[in-house]
């Protein structure tokens, strides 16, 4: 017979998988639900790791592996020192010292579900979430296919456009967020010889041009003639879509390496080579009151879209996840999700206000003093896995006597604290 004392998990992307790996360390039974096929599933674009998701990569000992096969974030660092007079930044400033990795997202979801089924994690494809059902000790989901799982908690990890939020929080209307983004894989096949070594050496290219800019990179140390590219863009107004999603890729491709031409020669010749081209417009859904409602909780997009120009969407995932399975090691599900809330909230919120005040836009002078791109997408979350959740009592218990200059004299003295 199937335990219900397990959690069903629903999408398997990296707050999915990453959440199964952290509910095993907590010694707790997981299972995976993902509405793509396996191999929808381990495809997709590109990612850059900061510090905190490889800390918590670290944390669940994949460091080495992600680390193996990715490759360092060098081409943070712009093509012109006069594209980016940061003067907080050392002469010597390396965006790969400090830890940004770039990773082809089918590998990171490969080592990602290995570690998963080595750890006895089910992991379910082709297996769309429908509706939710809930009881005092369940809760039941119910799959596209007729099928029904039971589990005695959720987590909605089905990503931006969830399923698990709109069914527990009907009415949450998505933004169009003022980004747009085109990723594409690219070859160094036919490049000039200059630009070919440079790239193949992993050496890669930021870009600025007006509005936009482009990232050149190599992700996959095996395979040295595959180049990523990003472009970003910010626009008031929504692109339609079919000039941009439903566009004809080879049309998208000649316009895009057009647009790119004009400020960067490189980043056009790598864009005219383009082989896929998968544009993006962000929406986000408006900071939610509550991030879980009776057994059921969410992380990763499905909460709170980062802006991918914050280059912390991967990170708030793997925060996430191990946070909410510390708190549900440490303690029971209601307090768990609450603490889960309250001790993240002010972290994501924090970045999701600088997005808001500009200290991401593309045309904000580099030259300032206040807290611009580098200091959020260095920022880590203190998870300390090693550390129990104590209970606030058990540190008053541990105070045996209380210093005489720490009693108030007076009542004064306390309406004054
Ligand atoms: C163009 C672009 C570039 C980005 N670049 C970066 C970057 O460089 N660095 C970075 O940190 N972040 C980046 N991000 C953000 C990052 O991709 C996301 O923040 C991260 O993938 C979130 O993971 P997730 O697991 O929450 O969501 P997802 O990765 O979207 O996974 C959700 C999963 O749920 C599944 N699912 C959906 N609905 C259901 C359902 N009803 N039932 C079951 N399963 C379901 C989906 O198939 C999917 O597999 C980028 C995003 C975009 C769009």
């Amino acid at each position: 017979m199937v335990s219900t004392d397990r959690v069903l998990v629903i999408g398997g992307g990296v707050a999915g998988m990453a959440t199964a790996i952290g509910l095993d360390m907590a010694g707790r039974d997981s299972v995976v639900f993902e509405a793509a096929s396996h191999s929808q599933s381990h495809s997709g674009a590109s990612l850059i790791l900061g510090p905190a998701a490889l800390r918590v990569l670290d944390a669940m000992k994949l460091l080495d592996e992600v680390s193996d096969r990715s490759m360092p974030g060098s081409m943070l660092i712009p093509a012109s020192e006069a594209q980016f007079e940061d003067p907080r930044l050392p002469e010597d400033f390396d965006f790969g010292a400090v830890g940004f990795r770039c990773i082809d997202r089918a590998v990171l979801q490969q080592i990602l579900s290995a570690e998963a089924t080595r750890r006895g994690i089910e992991i379910h494809y082709d297996k769309r979430l429908v509706t939710l059902g809930e009881d005092a000790v369940s809760v039941l989901a119910h799959f596209q296919d007729g099928t029904t799982a039971e589990g005695s908690l959720l987590v909605g990890a089905d990503g931006r456009m969830s399923r698990v939020r709109s069914l527990l929080f009907p009415g949450t209307r998505l933004t169009f967020a003022n980004s747009w983004y085109v990723y594409g894989t690219s070859t160094t096949d036919g490049l000039d010889e200059e630009l070919r070594a440079r790239l193949e050496r992993g050496e890669g290219y930021h870009h600025d041009g007006p509005g936009t800019f482009l990232l050149v990179y190599r992700d996959d140390p095996a395979r040295p003639n595959k180049i990523t590219f990003l472009l970003v863009g910010q626009c008031e107004r929504k692109i339609p879509a079919k000039h941009f999603e439903h566009r004809n890729p080879d049309e998208l491709r000649a316009e895009l390496a057009d647009l790119v031409g004009a400020w960067s020669e490189p980043g056009a010749r790598v864009i005219e080579r383009a082989t896929h081209v998968i544009p993006t417009q962000i929406y986000r859904p408006p900071a939610l009151d509550s991030w879980y409602h009776g057994r059921a909780v969410l992380v990763g997009d499905a909460l709170h879209v980062a802006d991918p120009i914050t280059g912390l969407g991967a990170a708030f995932a793997f925060e996430d996840a191990l946070y909410l399975a510390k708190m549900l090691r440490d303690h029971d599900y209601r307090d768990a999700f609450y603490y889960f809330q309250e001790d993240r909230r002010p972290h994501t919120s924090a970045v999701q206000e600088a997005l808001a005040n500009g200290a991401f836009a593309l045309e904000r002078p580099h030259t300032t003093d206040d807290d611009g791109p580098l200091e959020w997408v260095t920022r880590t979350f203190d998870i300390d896995w090693d550390r129990t959740d104590t209970s606030p009592l058990a540190s008053l218990a541990g105070a045996t006597t209380t210093p005489e200059s720490a009693v108030p004299q007076s009542t004064t003295d306390r309406a004054g604290q």
